[in-house]
């Protein structure tokens, strides 16, 4: 099922997001929904709260290969953050904004997978360190435009009054 993008301005994606603490049939429906709410919007990643959800889950899909391969996150982790990349963000929650963002290159998150498994997941730059990034600050209620140097900000707020 499709769910619905919220839309920044609402306040639900400002909620600091709670811990799965079992994966229950509801949790399995509401990744599978937000799998394929990502692929109909043609996003690369979608964070539980901008489908209304207060739970740390991630899905994403980095698009390398012509192939689908969604990727689950749950109660997602990162370390080892180090390096810099610098790329074009946007966010399907801020329809028709982009900037760019200093990110870390590489990145190793963990955390579980749909069934319960532990995954382990490492990035080396590019646009899985990107997403994966962008996708675990939704879940502290932070969006890549808070990210913006000042400069970034001012020109989006132009673009935002054009809108
Ligand atoms: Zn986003």
């Amino acid at each position: 099922m499709k769910l619905e993008i919220l839309k920044e301005g609402d306040e639900r994606l400002r909620v600091i997001c709670k811990k799965v603490d079992k994966i229950t049939p509801r949790i399995k429906k509401l990744v599978s929904d937000m799998i394929e709410t990502m692929y109909a919007k043609n996003g690369v990643g979608l964070a539980a709260p901008q489908v209304g959800s207060d739970l740390r889950i991630i899905v994403f899909d980095p698009r390398t290969t012509r192939r689908k391969h969604p990727m689950v996150l749950i109660n997602p982790e990162l370390s080892e953050l180090s390096g810099e990349i610098r790329g074009d963000e946007g966010c399907l929650s801020c329809p028709g904004l982009w900037g760019e963002v200093t990110r870390s290159a590489h990145v190793k998150a963990t955390g579980l997978n749909e069934k319960g498994e532990e995954v382990v997941i490492e990035s080396e730059g590019g646009v899985l360190s990107v997403v994966l990034q962008h996708e675990t600050d939704h879940l502290d209620g932070i969006l890549f435009l808070d990210r913006l140097d000042p400069a970034q900000q001012l020109r989006v707020m132009k673009e935002r009054e054009e809108l």
